[in-house]
């Protein structure tokens, strides 16, 4: 029976595991558990079909002056980071000509298109229907030029398969009695969810992996060996792996792999800030909301409510900010949410490639070697389509997406 080896157990990489192990192939997943939460853990949990657009674009450019942390919205470049994020923007704005963008977006549509049934078929597979909630999501505004502005700029907006409304008279009650500020305007999208918990999700996945027959090996996979055409993993321990298919899913990791091997990867380690704290006070039950002047979404999971926000171009293991964890805590109290005292907080690196869109195929250094990673704000939303086109990539049956605009080889 053919063996595959998956390195990385975030989502992206468990949600291919399980594919291929229900395929009815033999499959080993690597991953060390780290006690850092990777991103797949630490994110918002918004299943945000809607988010078909690449943000390597004019329009991101052209919102960005207003956007930088030190105009108190969403994005940090660290002077440290220089090294990191300089090359990475040259590649941002070539991706952002207008012809690329477009591009990009048809095929990021694509993908988006199957994911929120991907998700669904997931769930099913895990024994956790629940687990998804596919409710849509709010975003509101307090300022009435801003609500203009943005209510105007979604409910415009090609979103794919999801789409935005007016929030109801009744919705709009529910929302204001979560708020002090006043909130000046409110939209519902209506086609997106949420991940009910993502500690379930990942006790969830890894269980139905190994239920399935599938291996899980607690390592980290220090190098691609290239030996005859083929790779064997390298396990920091000193052990080799061989394969019939070697698939890196390692979030930003997965670029030190594969550019050993000769690979140009040109990913970043955006990072996201988030604090969490009890649920107690608010409404079971109410999607996720997105608080657009602050760039902060705020999610119920089961136990805990979670605030994040950030997008921090850096090194991925460079320390903390705190001060972004204190600005989170702020806005959460500037709206005057009823969110008791923080209970803990986290940073994790969103894996983004230049052009906004994942790198997904099959390599050309070697037969037995495939990638699933750079998923930037989307690797929740789209795990489980993920390991579906791996699949089918991998058993060579007629794909249900073109993968071409995914290849690595566009940044050769
Ligand atoms: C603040 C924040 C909010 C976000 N919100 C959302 C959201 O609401 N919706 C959404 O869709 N996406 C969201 N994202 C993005 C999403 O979290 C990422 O795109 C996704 O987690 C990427 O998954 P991954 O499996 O590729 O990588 P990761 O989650 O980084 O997982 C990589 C795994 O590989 C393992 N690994 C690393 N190196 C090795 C090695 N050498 N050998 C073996 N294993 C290795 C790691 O231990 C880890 O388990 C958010 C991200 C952030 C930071």
């Amino acid at each position: 029976m053919p063996c595959s080896v998956v390195i990385g157990g975030g989502a992206v990489g468990t949600a291919i595991a399980q594919s291929l192990q229900m395929a009815g192939l033999t499959v080993s997943l690597i991953d060390p558990c780290d006690t850092q939460k990777p991103a797949s853990w630490g994110n918002a949990g918004h299943i945000a079909i809607e988010q078909i657009a690449p943000l390597a674009s004019l329009a991101t450019l052209k919102g960005l002056p207003r956007r930088f942390f030190s105009a108190h919205g969403g994005v940090s470049l660290p002077v440290s980071a220089l090294p990191q994020w300089l090359p990475f923007s040259l590649r941002f704005l070539a991706a952002a000509r207008p012809d690329r963008w477009a591009a990009g977006r048809a095929a990021l549509s694509a993908l988006m298109a199957l994911a929120m049934p991907a998700w669904e078929r997931y769930a099913a597979q895990l024994g956790q229907p629940g687990l998804l909630r596919a409710e849509g999501h709010f975003i509101v505004w307090s300022d009435p030029a801003a609500a203009a502005r943005g209510r105007r700029n979604w409910l415009e907006a090609d979103c794919g398969t999801a789409y935005f409304r007016e929030a109801s008279a009744e919705e709009y009650t529910q929302l204001r009695m979560l708020t002090v500020k006043p909130v000046a305007g409110a939209i519902r999208c209506i086609g997106s969810g949420q991940i009910a918990d993502l500690d379930l999700f990942a006790s969830a996945a890894r269980a139905a992996f190994v239920a399935a027959g599938g291996v899980t090996i607690r390592a980290q996979a220090a190098r691609l060996a290239r030996e005859a055409g083929r790779v064997r993993v390298e396990l920091a321990s000193g052990r080799h792996l061989d394969a019939d298919h070697v698939i890196v899913a390692a979030g930003v990791a997965s670029r030190p792999l594969l550019e050993g091997l000769g690979h140009s990867v040109p990913m970043i380690a955006e990072r996201g800030y988030h604090v969490q704290f009890s649920a107690e006070h608010w409404p079971h039950g109410l999607p996720p909301v997105v608080f657009e002047e602050d760039a902060t979404i705020v999610t119920r999971f089961q136990d805990v409510v979670r605030a994040s926000s950030y997008l921090e171009f850096n090194r991925p293991k460079a320390p903390a900010d705190s001060r972004k964890w204190d600005r989170i805590e702020a806005v959460t109290k500037e709206w005057g949410l009823p969110v008791a005292p923080r209970l803990s907080t986290w940073v994790g690196s969103r894996p983004t490639l230049p052009d906004y869109l994942p790198a997904i195929g099959k390599s050309r250094m070697a037969d037995n070697l495939y990638y699933a990673f750079g998923h930037q704000h989307l690797g929740l939303t789209l795990a489980p389509v993920t390991g579906e086109v791996m699949t089918d990539l991998i058993r060579g049956s007629v794909g249900r997406v073109g993968l071409q605009p995914f290849d690595l080889e566009r940044f050769a």
